[in-house]
């Protein structure tokens, strides 16, 4: 394809010229580019989509990886660069099964996270200030928050980095400091600050560091007031000195200055037993002035699904902390289904990924539809969830993968009977554990 530039000889037809994807005009583009023959035109914004579409479907990986680990600046600019939260929604879908409330919320927080850096990349004395959307992920383990993270920080390939909570301390105290979560960013980053400073950051067992009560503390609580405090500037967004090497802070280092106004920061933790906060508060509202929830039409079954900012308050978060994580939303428990379905439908769904593997054998792989349900079931039974479909699945595969390379066969079903053989030779006290 070659730029069709105006010139004098075809000028009335190009001033007519129009892209023959979307229509627009060549003066309400900012680029309309012509193929060889002079038959076609596409637009700048067509281009963008149709390049959207090559991302969304796969096509296009991963422009760290293509590019030997440097990260592109694709810093959306425009409106029109930002995909809307049904397309995030829609890219979610591929790699994240149920879980439709916190797709919901999370393509909406993205989308507004971007905009935000739209504003702020055309600052205007005036111009309204749109605040981070920090997002907060409550529910079990093993339900998808980090891959909700992990999935959105690929399409919009950029940085990303998971912290374990419960591995921070206050300055000064054995730990890491939070300056070391920066650390890892412009690891994964080339420490290229720039694309460091438009990261996500997933910070995970966030209610490991919830204080023991509700009141603040008289003693130090070094690893859970303490580390919500060093916590809050962070989220909020402000020029850290970052070791570039990580471990403690040292006069005499060199400090790289990472701005983190526009990291988006996941938070995520099973706050297990907060049903009781959410019940509690559900009861008084029903029998007090603030009656909103007729206390009949409240589903008992799943109270996750009614979680407000003052529940996480009174499991131990301090106020100032849930005020810097404005998006809060729930994961559902994976039903039978759900485990089912994240067998084999996900992109990279386990299966598909043991197919892969036989095929590069030269061995086509199947399973039977009881060995799948029986796997499911064993990760009911043993109460492992869905991280626990991949260690029976390796319990179940585990021999065959040994043999079948040297064995010649071109062929090998999983059948029910095999399943439950290879499941019952393990030791399912290891498989326990494993959860
Ligand atoms: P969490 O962060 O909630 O503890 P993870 O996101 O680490 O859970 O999930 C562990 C693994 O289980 C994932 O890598 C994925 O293989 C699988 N998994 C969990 N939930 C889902 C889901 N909703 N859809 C698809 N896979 C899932």
């Amino acid at each position: 394809m070659a730029e069709n530039k105006n010139n004098k000889g075809n000028r009335s037809k190009q001033e007519n010229d129009c892209c023959d994807f979307c229509g627009a005009r060549r003066s309400d583009v900012e680029l309309l580019l012509t193929s060889g023959d002079h038959r076609v035109n596409i637009c700048n914004n067509c281009i963008a989509e149709a390049y959207r579409m090559l991302v969304m479907g796969g096509v296009i990986r991963d422009g760290r990886q293509e590019r030997g680990g440097a990260y592109v600046d694709k810093a959306p600019r425009s409106m029109e660069d930002l995909l809307k939260p049904v397309q995030i929604k829609e890219f979610l879908d591929q790699y994240v099964i149920g879980q439709d409330v916190a797709k919901r919320y999370i393509s909406v927080a993205v989308y507004n996270h971007y905009k935000r850096l739209i504003c702020s990349t055309h600052k205007d004395e005036n111009e309204v200030e749109i605040d981070k959307s920090n997002i907060l992920l409550v529910g079990p383990t093993g339900t998808g928050k980090t891959l909700i993270a992990k999935t959105i920080a690929r399409l919009l390939n950029v940085p990303f980095t998971i912290v374990d909570a419960t591995v921070l301390t206050e300055a000064g105290y054995v730990g890491e400091d939070v300056e070391s979560i920066l650390t890892r960013l412009l690891q994964v980053a080339d420490y290229n600050v720039e694309a460091a400073e438009r990261g996500i950051v997933f910070i995970d067992e966030i209610d490991k560091i919830a204080r023991k009560s509700d009141n603040p503390s008289i003693t130090r609580d070094v690893s859970g007031e303490g580390v919500q405090q060093a916590l809050l500037k962070l989220l909020e967004g402000t020029v850290v000195n970052v070791p570039p090497k990580g471990g403690r802070k040292h006069p005499d280092q060199d400090f790289i200055h990472v701005n983190t106004k526009n990291i988006l920061f996941i938070c995520g933790g099973a706050f297990d037993g907060i049903e009781k906060k959410i019940a509690q508060r559900l009861n008084t509202r029903a029998l007090g002035y603030g009656r909103t929830q007729a206390s009949g039409s409240v589903d008992r079954g799943n109270l996750m699904q009614y979680i407000m900012p003052q529940d996480v308050k009174s499991y131990g978060l301090i106020p100032e902390l849930v005020g810097r994580l404005p998006v809060l939303t729930y994961m559902e428990p994976l039903s039978r289904q759900a485990l089912r379905s994240i067998l084999t439908e996900p992109r990279n769904a386990i299966i598909k990924q043991y197919e892969r593997l036989f095929e590069m054998d030269g061995v086509k792989l199947s399973f039977d539809e009881e060995a799948l349900d029986y796997i499911v079931d064993k990760a009911i039974e043993f109460k492992l969830g869905a991280r626990g479909l991949r260690s029976i699945c390796e319990a179940v595969m585990m021999d065959t993968m040994f043999e079948i390379p040297s064995s010649g066969e071109r062929r090998f079903v999983v059948t029910l009977d095999y399943a439950k053989r290879k499941i019952e030779k393990t030791n399912f006290a290891a498989l326990r554990r494993v959860g």
